[in-house]
C-alpha cells in the first residue's frame, strides 16, 4: 500500500545579498510541506535549524519557581479551596455537583466558552515541571472527563462533540500555574474538529479506507516519524506540523470517547507524560494539547480519536510570543526542529 497518502514537499529558492557573506549572492532553499489530509503548510529553512534559541529563549526555572510560589497562596486548585469557591453542576446532570477521582477534580468553568466547559485539576501539586508529570494524576484527570461525558449523554443534554484540552503556564495561555485540563463541547463541532471530520470523510469516500489507520500504517513503514506505542495508542510526529514540535497520538481502534476504556486512558496518559518529558529534555517549559473525538451519538467510520500536543514559547521575563502573522493570519507554521529529528529525540522517552 498505499499511495493514497502523499507527503508533498515543495522547494522554493529565496535570493538575497547577504551582509554576513560579504554581501555576496546567497540563495536559501526553503522546504514547504503540506499536511497529507488538510493541505496545511509549514516551512523549513535549514539555515534556521541551529537558531532555535533565537525564536525560543531559554526557560528561566528560577522565575518559574518564583511565580509559582507567589501564586500558590491564592490558588483555588490547591488544598480544599476548590470545595468552597468553584461552581458545580445541577444534580440532575452530575449527582454530586463535581466529579472527583484520586486527586483529580472536575467542575464547571464559571465563565464558559462552550455549552459544556469543565475545568479539571490534575494532581494536588501547585507547580509541576514538565519532567515530573505523573501518569496516574493525568489518567485520573482524563477519567473525570469520561465520567462527565457518560453523565451528559445519559442526561440527553444536547451534546454531541467534545474535546479535552490543556494549556500550561503563561505563554501556553494558562491563567494559573496549577496543572489543569479543560473539557469543552456542545451540539456543534469546533472549527478545527469540523474541518478534520470533513476531510476525513472525503478521504474515506475517495479511498474506501480510514485516513487515520492508513496514516499509522504508512508512518510505521516509513519509520522516520514513528515514535512508538503506549498500549493502544500509536505516536508520530506530524509531517507538516501546525504547531511547534507537534506530536500526534492516535487510537486506531477508537471512533469516539464513549468507546474508550481504562486501558485507552492509561495509554493516552503515559504517552502524554512521555512527550512532556521529551519536551523537558529539549529545555521546553510549556505546552498545549487537544484530544479529539468523533461525534458521540453516531459512529463515524472516517474518524479515529487522536491527541495533538505542541510546545509553546518558553517562560522567561519579557518573552516574545511564538505565534505571529505566519501562524495567526496565514495559517502556516514554521518548522525549526524537523519532524524526523523530533521523532528521534522523542523515541528515547518512549522506551520502557
Ligand atoms: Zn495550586
Amino acid at each position: 500500500m498505499t499511495e493514497k497518502i502523499r507527503f508533498v514537499k515543495h522547494i522554493q529558492k529565496s535570493v538575497i545579498h547577504n551582509p554576513m557573506m560579504d554581501n555576496e549572492i546567497d540563495t536559501q532553499e526553503l522546504e514547504i510541506r503540506k499536511d497529507p489530509l488538510t493541505g496545511a503548510q509549514s516551512v523549513f529553512n535549514p539555515r534556521l535549524e541551529d537558531k532555535v534559541a533565537m525564536f525560543y529563549g531559554k526557560s528561566d526555572p528560577v522565575l518559574i519557581e518564583k511565580m509559582a510560589k507567589e501564586s500558590e497562596s491564592k490558588c483555588f486548585l490547591c488544598g480544599d479551596t476548590w470545595k468552597e469557591v468553584t461552581p458545580s453542576y445541577p444534580a440532575d446532570i452530575v449527582p454530586k455537583g463535581r466529579i472527583q477521582i484520586g486527586e483529580a477534580v472536575l467542575f464547571p468553568n464559571i465563565f464558559p466558552v462552550a455549552q459544556v466547559h469543565a475545568v479539571i485539576r490534575v494532581g494536588k501539586k501547585h507547580y509541576v515541571p514538565l519532567s515530573d508529570f505523573d501518569p496516574k494524576a493525568v489518567a485520573d484527570a482524563f477519567m473525570t472527563t469520561f465520567e462527565l461525558t457518560e453523565l451528559l449523554l445519559k442526561a440527553e443534554a444536547g451534546f454531541n462533540y467534545m474535546t479535552i484540552n490543556g494549556n500550561y503556564l503563561g505563554p501556553g495561555g494558562a491563567s494559573i500555574a496549577h496543572p489543569h485540563f479543560q473539557m469543552v463541547g456542545g451540539d456543534l463541532p469546533f472549527t478545527y474538529l469540523e474541518k478534520i471530520l470533513d476531510y476525513s470523510w472525503r478521504y474515506l469516500k475517495e479511498n474506501k479506507t480510514c485516513y487515520w489507520t492508513d496514516l499509522l500504517e504508512q508512518e510505521k513503514i516509513i519509520g522516520k516519524r514513528y515514535i512508538g506505542a503506549t498500549g493502544s495508542a500509536d505516536w508520530i510526529t506530524s509531517f507538516s506540523p501546525s504547531g511547534t514540535n507537534e506530536i500526534i497520538g492516535v487510537l486506531p481502534e477508537r471512533y469516539r470517547f464513549s468507546e474508550m476504556d481504562t486501558s485507552d486512558i492509561n495509554a493516552l496518559a503515559s504517552g502524554l507524560v512521555n512527550v512532556l518529558s521529551g519536551y523537558a529534555g529539549m529545555g521546553i517549559s510549556t505546552f498545549n494539547f487537544a484530544l479529539y473525538s468523533g461525534p458521540l451519538k453516531e459512529r463515524d467510520s472516517a474518524f479515529r480519536c487522536f491527541i495533538r500536543i505542541i510546545s509553546r514559547q518558553n517562560v522567561y521575563e519579557n518573552y516574545r510570543t511564538d505565534d505571529y502573522f505566519l501562524q495567526k493570519l496565514l495559517d502556516n507554521e514554521l518548522i525549526l526542529t524537523p519532524p524526523e529529528i523530533l521523532a528521534e529525540k522523542m523515541q528515547q522517552h518512549f522506551k520502557l
